[in-house]
């Protein structure tokens, strides 16, 4: 039995909506407004209903999209319809309650999926828009997992794998948390995440070469066996992999920081598929020889692309959000040390 504050929220609305002349009207109208979530509310404006059950209804139907929101929902449900996802795999990502979304998906199909409105409205909303520019992400790294990526990064460098050989990429995982902070302003929609990130263990079975690398699946059930038993209190929220450069030239020549688009494409599947964690950013790093020690302090070019040296390594990482949609920003993104911090 649903009998979440959403769902309760829900039934409110829809009581009041109920024995409306424009029943049928409204009920499109809420279903869309539910589909497109935040993005609609600026574009359009719900019929009121004319009967006597319209009392509150104004304030019972803010109360409503407020919690829509807050929620994953409407992405979720876009995800749902546009990607053929399955109910499982959509609970999980997004982290939907499970009666909410039976409630409001029943909803929306039996309101928009017998008309040809749903093909319409799906391709008109874009929500990672939204996502991108409403919601400002703060990734701050403990000092340990920040080490643990840049020994990855300098041995994939440094320490060929056969004799003779030359450096790889590295990857791994980013585990940890992540804290929502809600805009204390009510009129506005932005929302700030926190993610604090407290390990970061290279994977040691992915395969690599100087230019790409494969995560192997089954590293993710080693590290899920561990999680589960010594750090239950940390999730995947991002992942890191290395670029290795030949010289200074090489590494200014893409900025230091350039994605491939190999890269995207991994991002943006490994997202949508829920399989590789929650991953909300990826961090590249890249490295390469300099011809001599240089003691340059840490500097940063952008809030999500910082370099230093280490000896006579020049280092640059920068960050890249993952957004629900699986596309990818650099918009609104803040890379940061907890040693910086103290
Ligand atoms: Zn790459």
């Amino acid at each position: 039995m649903a009998n979440s504050k959403m769902y309760k929220c829900f039934k409110e609305v829809t009581d009041c909506i109920e024995e409306n002349e424009d029943y049928d009207e409204i009920r499109r109208d809420l279903a869309r407004s539910i589909l497109c979530g935040p993005e609609l509310q600026t574009k359009g404006k719900i019929l009121q209903p004319k009967s006597e059950l319209r009392r509150g209804f104004k304030n019972k139907y803010s109360a409503f999209l407020s919690l829509i929101r807050q929620s994953q929902l409407p992405e979720a449900l876009w995800a749902h319809y546009k990607y053929s996802l399955p109910k499982a795999k959509i609970l999980q990502n997004y982290k939907i309650n499970k009666s909410d979304w039976h409630v409001l998906e029943k909803f929306i199909s039996d309101t928009l999926a017998n008309d040809d409105s749903l093909p319409q409205i799906l391709a008109a909303i874009q929500h990672h828009a939204f996502e991108e520019n409403n919601i400002r992400y703060e990734v701050i790294f403990d000092e340990k997992a920040m080490d643990d990526i840049l020994i990855a990064a300098t041995e994939g460098y440094l320490s060929p794998k056969k004799q003779g050989g030359t450096y790889y990429e590295t990857f791994g995982v980013c585990l940890g948390t992540m804290t929502n902070i809600q805009n204390a302003r009510s009129n506005t929609k932005s929302e700030k995440r926190i993610i604090h990130v407290s390990k970061c263990p290279p994977q040691i079975s992915s395969q690599a070469s100087y230019d790409r690398f494969k995560p192997m699946d089954e590293s993710y059930a080693a590290l899920e066996k561990v999680r589960k038993h010594s750090f239950p209190q940390f999730s995947i929220v991002g992942e890191f992999h290395s670029h290795p450069y030949d010289n200074l030239a090489d590494l200014r020549d893409c900025r230091g920081r350039k994605n491939s688009e190999k890269d995207a494409k991994r991002w943006a599947w490994a997202k949508k598929s829920g399989d590789y964690g929650d991953l909300h950013f990826a961090l590249v790093v890249a490295i390469t020889q300099l011809r001599k020690k240089r003691a340059v302090g840490m500097r940063y070019l952008t809030d999500n692309h910082l370099c230093f040296n280490i000896e006579d390594l020049r280092v640059h990482l920068s960050g890249t959000r993952i957004l629900s949609s699986g596309n990818l920003s650099e918009r609104n993104l803040k890379i940061r040390f907890s040693k910086m911090m103290a």
